[in-house]
């Protein structure tokens, strides 16, 4: 995993948190259950913010970044890797180990909560995942 983080101020006075995060984590096919490695990368530019309320001013180039006291980095990582995972996984045909030719219809919506539908790994397998590759 990849994680390139810079920080500056923005010409309007924004503590700006660029973000770009690469990481490799292992997901469930949703054919055949099997493992399957996926490739996450994302970009994005975070604005720091100290209150829910002034999100909506934001620019739409950037996101909302809500911090306390301080920022917390690796969970900002962590969100940002949960936005980028699919709701759903496939291996390409070839490699599928599923026979049965039934293909659930994939949400292409990548919902901005990505929690939807139970059939996601809860983000607590993605970060073993990580841990275990690091
Ligand atoms: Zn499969």
């Amino acid at each position: 995993m990849a994680v390139k983080a810079r920080f500056f101020r923005d010409e309007e006075g924004r503590y700006v948190l660029e973000l770009a995060v690469e990481a490799q984590v292992a997901v469930t096919c949703q054919r055949c259950l099997g493992e399957l490695e996926e490739c996450l990368q994302s970009q994005t530019q975070l604005v720091a913010l100290w209150s829910d309320a002034d999100a909506g001013q934001l620019p739409a180039r950037y996101d909302p970044l809500v911090v306390g006291e301080e920022l917390d980095l690796w969970q900002a990582v962590e969100d940002e890797l949960l936005l980028a995972l699919p709701n759903y996984s496939y291996h390409s045909d070839i490699e599928c180990g599923s026979q049965t030719g039934v293909v659930v219809e994939p949400d292409d919506d990548n919902g901005i909560d990505g929690d939807e539908g139970g059939q996601q790994q809860s983000p607590f397998d993605v970060l073993k995942t990580l841990k275990q590759d690091s």
